[in-house]
């Protein structure tokens, strides 16, 4: 799938329009969602232009696969989630694609949590 540069998260990253970061290092960046389905909701993104999970590890390089799950890390111990530091546990998700309803043609990973999920994220309304 050919990537989209006008899509809403390449306007973050190019500072067109502002988020709320979290935590940012070289090749990534995470913020909150703008529609956060539980207490905390964070996106973690790479910086460079994947469309999806599948398209970044494919095609992704070593420093950026590295970066991307440092910054993961970073996030679920930010936002105390981590159960290595005293968190509850969360959920994260991909959502890839028209089977994945994927809305944001950019790849995202959903960091949900900060309460019970029940089965948030899993289903759309
Ligand atoms: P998807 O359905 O593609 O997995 O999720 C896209 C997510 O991006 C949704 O949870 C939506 O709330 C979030 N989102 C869409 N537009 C914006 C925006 O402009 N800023 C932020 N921070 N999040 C957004």
């Amino acid at each position: 799938m050919n990537y989209d540069k006008n899509n809403i998260f390449a306007k973050i990253l190019r500072g067109d329009i502002p988020c709320t970061k979290v935590f940012e290092n070289e090749y990534s960046l995470a913020f909150k969602d703008i529609s956060p389905q539980a207490k905390i909701h964070v996106l973690v993104i790479p910086k460079g232009a994947y469309t999806d999970i599948d398209d970044f590890y494919t095609n992704a390089s070593e420093k950026e696969i590295i970066s991307f799950s440092n910054a993961v890390r970073e996030v679920l111990m930010l936002t105390g989630v981590s159960q290595n530091s005293g968190g509850k546990g969360f959920r994260a998700i991909a959502n890839t694609g028209p089977d994945g309803i994927q809305e944001v043609p950019h790849f995202h990973l959903h960091i949900l949590g900060g309460e019970n999920l029940g089965l948030r994220g899993l289903r759309k309304a």
